[in-house]
């Protein structure tokens, strides 16, 4: 409870003056009302020609004001009063709402920043999580912590915020006015209050419980669409529409009912504070016709009717406050989902102290390998080992290959050298340096990664291939994509470097998007490339065509090369058999093939 207060007050604290600002405008914006439900007296007089000339002598300084502005305006005679009166009433009302007006804009550009700044950091923070947080969560339900939750947050929580702040600032301002005119009255009237408040916390009780159902199922309806939306391909030629639209309906349906359910406490709660209002003016006109029938403390009939008429401007403020409460319950489960989002725990990025080298290089000038594998064990949940005990190099310029079945764990291994998840035992080094030690921006600078499924934004295709080094020259992209052999289909497409690719570069051939991505590795100039089934997913004639590209590409630089197609790295300097986490073979391919183990068995099995 206390966490989460903190939390929107954390939120709202660089606004503090602007709140002041927005509290002073709706003070004047309420004193400038209360004045024209003061003045009715006065009009009541003037109307009905009941005037008193002699003042009354209580002490209460509205009925002397308002006496006072009386035999102003009727010093001018009925006629005259009365339009002067007119006047004075449109004043007021043009400078309350004027007012009101500067409170509305005040407020907007507080609600909307908020929003803004939260968004910003919850942006940040996905791209902050580690890897092993989309392991866990649903899509889904992130992209719904960044859409409905938030809009829930802004008119629940940031809503409710400004409605409780309104209705407190003109209840005190009307109730200390109404103590003023009459005590008695207005006792009477606060021991009726308990009683509404009773009512509405019993409505609002459970609020907060089935919001928080309703906001979950909701994630989930984001998750169900993007999951179909996604795979409509697969859904389409399964013929699994309807089975898909039945279980989308059957969930919507309970998300509706519950959702209803919700809408409806909400909605209870101000027609019943309504209600319980007017009974409460039944009560003071009853109550109040007593009072001036015994001419207490001053209590004119002109008098009462302006007091019954700032009770009744009371109701309204009173309404808003039982509904920022309910409302506030159910905008908490929203905060609570956004703050433990943006509460997850950062992709680690401690940098321990540089460890002494266990193994030393045997001279000082003899450079390190660029990638070393310590004894390196690895386990994505605890107790499942998917690495053990890996320990191999790759020295400088050098190209080694990893090779195994499916789920052996060799893309585990390139996602541990880019720190995607850190390893549970052992050390990797990258020039001879704990990747612990090295700041994440620093240690994958020194990477360049293609992996099997490309990743391409919709954008340019310059921009595509720059992405990550934004000040990169147009010269230093065509470079690149020279490299990468595709700076002549680029050329080809209808705008050149400039043409937009599309959503998920669906403008390009397989094998296309691969050498925009073999570009976009080779612009960062990586002093390692990790090529993860890189062609795997290409037909034969491409793969050989994209392969002659890389056998390019790799000359003279270190590299690790996973392929399924083991053709692909026959001329490998060092090739790793890998099976279930474990290194079993490793030599070149001539060497390999001698032994006639794992691997000469794999490359058996392909021959065929
Ligand atoms: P390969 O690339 O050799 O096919 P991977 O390295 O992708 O194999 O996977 C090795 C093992 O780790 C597999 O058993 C796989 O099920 C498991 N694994 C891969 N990624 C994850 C993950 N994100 N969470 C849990 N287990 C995973
Ligand atoms: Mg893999």
């Amino acid at each position: 409870m206390k966490l989460r207060r903190n939390f929107t007050l954390r939120q709202l604290k660089p606004y503090s003056a602007r709140c002041a600002l927005y509290g002073l405008f709706v003070v004047l914006s309420v004193v400038f009302t209360m004045c024209t439900a003061l003045s009715v007296a006065d009009f009541l007089k003037i109307l009905f020609g009941t005037g008193d000339a002699a003042p009354v002598a209580s002490g209460n300084l509205v009925a002397i004001w308002l006496d006072r502005l009386y035999a102003w305006l009727i010093s001018f005679g009925q006629l005259h009063a009365l339009l002067l009166f007119a006047g004075i009433i449109f004043v007021l009302y043009a400078l309350k709402n004027v007012f009101s007006y500067l409170s509305a804009i005040e407020i907007s550009i507080i609600r909307t920043s908020v929003v803004r700044t939260l968004r910003n950091s919850m942006f940040r923070k996905a791209m902050r999580l580690p890897m092993s947080y989309y392991d866990n969560h649903r899509k889904g339900d992130v992209m719904a912590r960044f859409t409905s939750d938030m809009v829930e947050y802004e008119e629940g929580i940031l809503g409710s915020i400004q409605m409780l702040l309104t209705s407190i600032i003109s209840m005190t301002l009307y109730l200390f006015m109404l103590f003023y005119i009459n005590v008695k009255l207005t006792l009477f009237v606060l021991c009726m209050l308990p009683l509404v408040a009773f009512v509405i916390s019993g409505i609002s009780h459970r609020l907060k419980r089935s919001s928080k159902v309703v906001q979950e199922m909701n994630s989930y309806l984001v998750s169900l669409t993007d999951e179909t939306i996604g795979g409509l391909k697969v859904i389409k030629s399964y013929t699994a529409i309807d089975f898909s639209n039945r279980r989308f309906r059957s969930y919507n349906r309970e998300y509706t009912r519950r959702r209803t359910l919700m809408l409806r406490r909400i909605d209870a709660a101000s027609p019943v504070s309504d209600f319980l209002g007017n009974t409460i003016v039944i009560g003071i006109l009853l109550f109040g016709a007593w009072l001036v029938f015994n001419g207490d403390q001053g209590l004119t009939s002109e008098l009462f009717i302006s007091y019954v008429m700032l009770f009744v401007l009371m109701i309204p403020p009173a309404k808003d406050f039982s509904t920022g409460f309910s409302q506030i319950k159910k905008g908490r489960a929203c905060a609570d989902r956004i703050e433990a989002f943006l509460g997850e725990e950062d992709e680690p990025d401690e940098l321990l102290p540089q460890k002494p080298s266990v193994h030393p290089h045997s001279t000082p000038q003899e450079v390190p390998p660029d990638v070393e594998f310590r004894h390196v064990s690895f386990a994505y949940k605890p107790g499942v080992t998917v690495l053990d005990d890996i320990s191999f190099d790759v020295p400088r310029g050098t190209t080694v290959a990893l090779v195994g079945s499916s789920g052996s764990g060799k893309s585990t291994i390139a996602d541990l050298i880019c720190r995607m998840y850190t390893c549970t035992h052992g050390e990797i080094l990258l020039h001879g340096e704990d990747i612990l030690s090295m700041p994440l921006p620093r240690l994958r600078a020194h990477i360049g990664v293609v992996a099997q499924d490309t990743l391409l934004f919709n954008d340019t295709v310059a921009a595509n291939i720059a992405f990550g080094k934004s000040d990169a020259t147009r010269d230093e992209v065509e470079r690149a994509a020279r490299a990468a052999q595709a700076h002549d289909f680029i050329m080809q497409l209808p705008e050149g470097y400039d043409t937009n690719l599309g959503e998920g570069g669906g403008l390009l051939s397989g094998g296309q998007r691969q050498r925009i991505s073999i570009a976009r590795a080779l612009l960062r100039n990586p002093d390692l490339l990790i090529l993860d089934e890189a062609t795997s997913a290409l037909d034969t004639e491409s793969e050989r065509q994209l392969q002659a590209t890389l056998n390019e590409v790799l000359r003279g630089r270190s590299a690790i090369v996973i392929a399924h197609r083991l053709s692909t790295i026959v001329g490998a300097d060092c090739i790793i058999v890998l099976d279930h986490g474990r290194i079993v073979e490793r030599g070149t391919h001539t060497e390999l093939m001698a032994l006639h183990g794992r691997y000469a068995e794999l490359v058996a099995l392909q021959s065929f």
